[in-house]
């Protein structure tokens, strides 16, 4: 995984952030909900 590739992979799901995004469905998440409100997808 080169540099840019991390980049993208960093601003997709964010741990550190307040919100992160689904890379499923690009809703929006908040940091600690768990699962994806729009595609039920679990990500952290
Ligand atoms: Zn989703």
């Amino acid at each position: 995984m080169d540099q840019d590739q991390l980049a993208a992979a960093d601003a997709v799901v964010d741990l550190d952030a307040d919100q992160a995004t689904c890379p499923a469905c690009m809703t929006e998440l908040e940091k600690g909900n768990g699962r994806c409100p729009g595609c039920g997808l679990r990500l952290f």
